[in-house]
């Protein structure tokens, strides 16, 4: 039986597991993300208890994800600052001595749903996450998008809302992109109160569902994914997503002649079929290309 290891690293945890080639999970263990000093050694020891073939990591970002780059396998820079300039591929590649590949984690988590959850069957799809942060990972034919670097949905630039009490957003680096205006933090530092605690019929609900609908609106137009499906923590709020629906519609007015949009996009931007299961399956999905 071929074992591959996958590795979904986030900022606060690291969930690591080992699967078989149907992707049945063998054993899996989830770890604090400490410094890489601490951290680093301990999933390479977790990975060294199993003969694995390939393994598959899908990390937080900025990554440098160009294979011509001297920092290839890189992160960059993030507001994790001990784990800025971390060699994160090489780590493990020379530790485990395996075949091993690199993605961001939305990426990762796309790819998951597009081989295997809410866009099986489709080329491809847009996988957004909201909640500590929003990212975005995309799918074209088959296989994650990369260019210059790789998609940073979190920080498209929206316009601010007239009935935002903090339309610059808190982002530090962009005034009122996605991230600084509809993540969960965000949510928190403008009206005082979580994400989790704020009441259903909140105002706070409709704006947010106004930003991520100009999310999908400006991925629709910019990009034209089979499927845009929305994860992460704030998409756990009951009613959110058809409010999301209702106003990408809106936005759009009428511009996009497809069936999906015709349907009113309720098949269209969808919460993710592989539950919470998207990014290690994603992983699993990158060692086994890894392995060959
Ligand atoms: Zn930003």
């Amino acid at each position: 039986m071929k074992l591959y290891g996958a590795l979904e690293a986030g900022g606060t945890k690291m969930v690591l597991a080992v699967l078989d080639s149907c992707g049945n999970e063998i054993s899996r263990t989830i770890l604090p993300t400490l410094t890489p000093q601490e951290t680093l050694p301990a999933m390479i020891a977790f990975f060294r208890e199993h003969p694995l073939c390939g393994l598959g990591i899908g990390c937080f970002g900025p990554l440098d994800l160009n294979p011509a780059s001297p920092a290839f396998g890189t992160i960059l820079q993030t507001p994790k600052l001990a784990w800025r300039g971390v060699p994160i591929l090489k780590a493990f590649r020379e530790a485990l001595d395996i075949p091993a590949a690199l993605d961001t984690d939305v990426n990762a988590a796309a790819l998951a749903e597009a081989k295997l959850g809410a866009a099986k069957g489709l080329s491809g799809c847009l996988y957004l996450t909201v909640g500590t942060g929003i990212g975005g990972g995309l799918i074209v034919n088959g296989g994650p998008v990369h260019g210059l670097t790789h998609p940073e949905f979190g920080h498209l630039l929206l316009a601010p809302e007239a009935d935002d009490p903090a339309p610059e957003g808190f982002c530090p680096s962009h005034a009122h992109c996605a991230e600084g205006l509809a993540s969960g933090p965000a949510i928190e530092k403008r009206w005082g109160i979580s994400a989790r605690e704020l009441p259903p019929g909140h105002p706070a609900w409709d704006l947010e569902a106004r930003y991520l609908a100009q999310v999908c609106a400006d991925a629709m137009l910019a990009l034209s994914p089979e499927k845009i499906i929305l994860g992460g923590g704030v998409m756990h709020r009951e009613g959110l997503l058809p409010l999301i629906r209702k106003h990408t519609l809106r936005l759009l007015n009428g511009y996009i002649s497809a069936p999906a949009v015709e349907n009113g996009l309720a098949d269209y931007i969808v919460s993710p079929g592989l539950g919470d299961r998207s990014g290690i399956l994603g992983a699993w999905l990158l060692g086994l290309s890894a392995a060959g």
